[in-house]
């Protein structure tokens, strides 16, 4: 290859906002296929089905307190000096069903969670009535089950404390959509609902390719001009917490023979692969060099974004291949942005896209530049306004990608960098 040639590749690229680069790359986020777990298996997986309840639920009525079932009209001018006296004739635990049906003048002890009786249609709580002793007559109506009259000093409304069928929600409900993640709600009504299966998007298994002559494993020792390949796990773990199933490569040197090697193996076995290191203009730099001799179709060898800008993409047949930034720091953005929308829309997420949110730049930010730079940074609440501020040094080569970042803040480009007090937009990071 002419000097020339490797000068245009690199210095000549067209760059992409990323919101375009975002857009080009979702276009080819397909889908994963379905597959069913046990409840048990399914929980931080997303689901894949809709799910509609077959039941109403209660699907009885179901006392809220622990009191008396009674009828409301029995309790019509009920006061603590004149006392509505109602005879008990049955208590009625959880997991029961009521055998006697409520006639006027009568009342049953009911638990929480207990099936309200017939004729029944409120419940008293416990602590607005007394028990009026002990009447052998009704401990011989009531065949001996019950033997109190109890006294309510308060009327209650016709449906106090009864939740009637279907009131959580009715037969036919939908429950959960998907794209929706199995969390601790979702679980409860699937299990509620009675599903012990449920579908759920395959993770999708995720290659992911360092390159660099620096690069040692991490549990070799150092060696002079030689750092650990930390990258490789940072990605990892942001692929796990994006729902996908990381597969990290050997790494690999700026050798061109060997990494074409490797990103061909991993395309073969995952759904999509990310390489980080060698996207840039330096003469080692084989990521260049390698994507435009590619067979695939690239979509984008540069963003308008700081860190990060000559972050790559570009797909083939059918997965998605992300070079990322060796710098750590632009490496964590360029996933943040680009490569975690493509894996919720792959996971069957609509909203793919990150939702920004503003704040008031709690510090001086100096610095200008040509693109948007996305600065790592710490998000709080005072009163009612949100308050965010970039954490230390954002340079892209800091080997310290901001653990305790919670968001990016958005510093657009030119002007003359943003005085405190300016409302910004940021993004959540969600790792
Ligand atoms: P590159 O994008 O290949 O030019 O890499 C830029 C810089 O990022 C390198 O000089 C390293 O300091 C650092 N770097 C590259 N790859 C990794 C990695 N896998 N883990 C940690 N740091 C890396
Ligand atoms: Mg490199």
């Amino acid at each position: 290859m002419s000097g020339d040639e490797k000068w245009r590749r690199r210095f000549q690229r067209k760059a992409v906002s990323v919101e375009e680069a975002r857009r080009l790359i979702l276009q080819y986020a397909a889908v994963m296929d379905a597959e069913q777990v046990r409840l048990e298996q399914s929980f931080g997986r997303v689901c894949a089905e809709r799910v509609a309840a077959a039941e109403p639920v209660p699907h009885f009525r179901r006392s809220g307190m622990d009191g008396y079932a009674v009828r409301a009209e029995d309790l019509a001018g009920a006061t603590p000096q004149e006392p509505a006296l109602l005879r008990v004739i049955e208590s009625v635990p959880c997991g029961t069903v009521p055998a006697l049906a409520i006639t006027p003048g009568t009342a049953a002890k009911i638990m929480t969670g207990a099936m309200v009786p017939e004729g029944a249609d409120a419940v008293v709580m416990i602590e607005m009535t007394e028990l009026a002793g002990h009447e052998a007559q009704a401990a011989a109506e009531a065949g001996g089950r019950a033997a109190a009259v109890v006294a309510v000093k308060k009327p209650v409304p016709a449906g106090a404390n009864v939740s009637a069928v279907g009131s959580d929600h009715p037969a036919g409900e939908l429950l959960l959509a998907a794209g929706a993640r199995i969390g601790a709600a979702e679980a409860a009504l699937l299990a509620s609902a009675g599903r012990s299966t449920v579908a759920v998007y395959r993770r999708p298994r995720i290659g992911i390719l360092s390159t660099g002559t620096e690069l040692l494993p991490i549990d070799a020792p150092l060696a002079p001009g030689k750092i650990r390949n930390s990258n490789a796990y940072m990605i990892a773990a942001q692929v796990r917490s994006a729902g996908g199933e990381p597969v990290i490569g050997t790494a690999v040197s700026d050798e061109p023979a060997a990494l074409s090697e490797s990103i061909e193996q991993l395309l073969e076995s995952c759904d999509a692969v990310i390489t980080t290191g060698g996207v840039s203009v330096g003469d080692y730099d084989i990521l260049t060099d390698y994507l435009h001799e590619w067979s695939g179709t690239l979509l984008f060898t540069k963003v308008m974004m700081r860190p990060g800008s000559p972050t790559s993409a570009g797909v083939h047949r059918g997965k998605l291949l992300f070079a990322l930034s060796g710098n750590p720091g632009a490496c964590f953005a360029g996933f943040e942005l680009l490569v975690r929308p493509a894996l919720q829309a792959m996971l069957g997420s609509a909203a793919a896209e990150p939702s920004p949110f503003s704040a008031i730049l709690a510090a001086d930010f100096p610095k200008v530049n040509a693109y948007p730079r996305y600065i790592r940074g710490r998000s709080w609440i005072e009163q009612t306004a949100v308050y965010v501020e970039p954490m230390g040094a954002d340079q892209s080569s800091r080997m310290y990608p901001g653990k305790g970042a919670d968001c990016f803040i958005m510093i657009p480009p030119g002007g003359s960098g943003l005085p405190k007090g300016t409302v910004v937009s940021a993004i959540r990071i969600q790792t």
